[in-house]
């Protein structure tokens, strides 16, 4: 439990353990931080109580229960932790939630501005003006191509497709690390592998 409980992450000024020229992998401050805790009983343990050696690396959220102690009970730890990768263990994904659609297209025409699309489209995204139904360029990626609004528009004015080579990725991080850094990340390893099949190939 205490190893899944997500520390902000300072990727700058630490190494992977594995990877540290310091230690080589003996571990040291340029690869791990200490975090001590000592509670006493009774109450609930939460990720707060943890003192870290470094004040930038804490728990992402500090109200994660750890463990409840019942009157009398002590609990006295230090925890180790160290930067790893999410291939080698689920305790170093960063990502909780990774999900894609395409962008979506929405096309208005003819609109005899009855309102019906606006008031059905689950997103809120279609404003009613006298001149007729519009969606921002903004609000059409909230559109979930639910296509609601088509079908209650009895005079086929609007239409809802997709770019078929647009995407709005959607990544939830568990705040080791900012989403966006993330996303970073992710496509800096994508690229060193194109890079490394690239001269893999030049070899031919
Ligand atoms: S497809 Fe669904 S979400 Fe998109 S604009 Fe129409 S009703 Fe709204
Ligand atoms: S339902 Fe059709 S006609 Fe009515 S406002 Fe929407 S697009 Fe226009
Ligand atoms: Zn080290």
């Amino acid at each position: 439990r205490l190893s899944l409980i997500p520390l902000v992450t300072d990727v700058e000024t630490y190494v992977p353990q594995a990877e540290c020229d310091v230690c080589g992998g003996e571990g040291c401050p340029a690869c791990e931080v200490s975090l001590t805790l000592s509670a006493e009983g009774p109450g609930t343990v939460y990720s707060r109580d943890l003192i870290s050696s470094d004040p930038k690396i804490q728990p992402a959220d500090p109200n994660i229960p750890i463990v409840e102690l019942k009157k009398g009970q002590k609990l006295v730890l230090e925890a180790i932790a160290h930067m790893g990768y999410g291939r080698d263990s689920v305790k170093w994904q960063a990502g909780v939630a990774c999900g894609y659609k395409n962008v979506p297209v929405i096309t208005i025409e003819n609109c005899d501005a009855c309102g019906h699309c606006a008031a059905e489209c689950p997103k809120g995204i279609i404003r009613f003006e006298e001149s007729g139904a519009k969606v921002s360029s903004e609000d059409v990626l909230k559109c979930s191509l639910c296509k609601l609004c088509e079908q209650v528009c009895d005079i086929h004015a609007i239409n809802v497709g997709f770019d078929e080579n647009a995407f709005v990725f959607t990544m939830e991080s568990d705040g080791s690390y900012t989403a966006k850094d993330l996303a970073l990340n992710a496509a800096d390893v994508i690229k060193g592998k194109a890079e490394e099949l690239l001269s893999i190939l030049d070899q031919f």
